[in-house]
């Protein structure tokens, strides 16, 4: 596959690790890393929490990649909306799809439209600065909120909602988000999880930084927590018996309870939506497990609350050329048709970590280059085509070393302790571009 034009689109962990991957075994590709937006990393930087900053360190890894001489970033250039995927195949011997899952799964219950009702996407992408997300600003005058998931997303949405602005002042969390956050009245929140705790998806470092929240108890219904759980897979059941010791450490629920508080709730599923226009409440249905799933007992209860975020995962949206099924793009082993692959969560559908994905871009690099054997076609310019295109239709692309200027201006915006205070209007990021350029 010697000296193949490659355009890979979504510059996350995904498309990172498959550049990574080409450049290792065919450092003569020229590749082109495409995103919508102007800055890269995908959801490292748009998904992962802001009081995570360790996790975030990932990037110096893909920086390596993308300072490569074969290979560039173009942001601000989204598939669909800047380019259709016919002109990219026309451009590039190979098109790899790396965009995500960037659409919330639906609760597929009444209600859902109601105001004050969030999936995790939205919620998540609004507290981390997504330009698209900046003006989905919830209304957090609200005392309680009800959080719907028993993965990490939930755990992090719940977190972030109650950390005070002391705890957070390592973080990079969005100022727009910080402001609405830190003058909330917000007392309580609900995590729900529609299975018993030993199936909850939580990592024990997330569900232990429960116990060191400074102005926030956690609860949970102990009558609940097995007491002890064995598994073939000993890796999980170390993980689950963890994490019970923890749910075991949390206070007892119990009524009347005073203060800002967060209640673990488990064997329940979301059933309505309550409210007008504005979400007042959700009526849930309590659960049992019969035969390792979650069954309705008819039995139901309500949550008075005035935000919800559902936290039960995302799938792909429609991009025109692209077959896909079951909320991923349709594929065998990341190939979908000749010259086009796809790679991470749109490959596989939103599990795993930012690691999971690294395994998986090199398998379809490792296909990518048997498919390519014979070398790519002369006739496609690849980068210069994709310059023309920019050109003719007015596209102000970002490449690396703009972003390195945007990355720049906003760690030294964020002060002493802070690491970064993100711009968070792509319009503002050009602006430091133009500026400096
Ligand atoms: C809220 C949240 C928190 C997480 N926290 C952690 C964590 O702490 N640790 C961990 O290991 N994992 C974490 N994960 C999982 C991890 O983020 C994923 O495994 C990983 O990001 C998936 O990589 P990806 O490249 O497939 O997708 P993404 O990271 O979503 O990257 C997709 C990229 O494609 C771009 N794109 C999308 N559509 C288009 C288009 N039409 N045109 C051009 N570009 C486009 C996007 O802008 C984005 O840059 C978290 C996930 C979420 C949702």
């Amino acid at each position: 596959m010697a000296g193949l034009k490659i355009c890979i689109v979504g510059s996350g962990p995904a498309g990172m690790y498959t550049a990574g991957a080409i450049v290792k075994k065919n450092p003569d590709c020229v590749i082109d890393i495409l995103d919508k937006l102007a800055t890269p990393y995908g959801l490292v930087r748009a998904g992962v929490a802001p009081d995570h900053q360790t996790t975030k360190a990932v990037t110096r890894a893909y920086d390596k990649v993308m300072g490569n001489a074969n290979v560039r970033f173009v942001g601000n250039i989204g598939l669909g909306t800047d380019i259709p995927l016919d002109r990219l195949r026309a451009f590039y011997d190979v098109v790899v799809i790396a965009t995500g899952t960037p659409k919330d799964r639906s609760l597929g219950i009444p209600g859902e439209e109601k105001e004050g009702v969030f999936g995790a996407q939205v919620f998540v992408y609004w507290y981390n600065a997504h330009p698209e997300f900046r003006d989905a600003v919830p209304n957090l005058d609200i005392d309680t909120a009800v959080v719907i998931g028993n993965g990490n997303v939930a755990l992090d949405v719940a977190r972030i909602l109650m950390r005070t602005e002391n705890e957070m002042v390592t973080s990079d969390l969005a100022e727009h988000a910080a402001s609405e956050i830190f003058k909330s009245p917000l007392k309580r929140v609900h995590v729900v999880g529609r299975r018993a705790p030993e199936n909850a998806q939580f990592s024990s470092k997330e569900l232990g930084e429960f116990a060191e929240l400074t102005s926030a108890t956690t609860y949970t219904d102990k009558s609940v927590l097995p007491d002890g759980f064995t598994s073939d897979d000993k890796k999980e059941e170390k993980v689950v018996n963890t994490n019970l010791d923890l749910l075991r450490s949390f206070e007892h629920i119990r009524p009347g309870i005073e203060g800002r508080s967060i209640h673990l709730d488990f064997l329940a599923s979301p059933v309505e939506i309550l409210g007008d226009n504005a979400i007042t409440g959700v009526r849930f249905e309590r659960n049992k497990i019969v035969d390792g799933k979650a069954a309705g007992t008819g039995e139901t209860y309500e949550i008075d609350c005035q935000l919800l975020v559902s936290c039960i995962g995302y799938e792909m949206g429609i991009l025109e050329g692209l077959p896909v099924e079951k909320g991923i793009v349709k594929n065998d082993e990341g190939r979908v048709a000749d010259g086009l692959y796809v790679v991470g969560w749109a490959k596989r559908g939103p599990s795993g970590t930012i690691g999971t994905n690294r395994i998986d871009s090199q398998n379809v690099v490792e296909r990518m280059m048997a498919d390519f054997e014979g070398g790519g076609d002369p006739a496609k310019k690849g980068p210069a085509d994709l310059d023309a295109w920019c050109a003719e239709k007015g596209i102000h692309a970002v490449s690396f070393d703009d972003w390195k200027r945007i990355d720049a201006a906003e760690i030294a915006r964020g002060g002493e302790k802070s690491p970064r205070r993100k711009f968070v209007r792509t319009r503002d990021m050009l602006s430091i571009v133009k500026e400096k350029g």
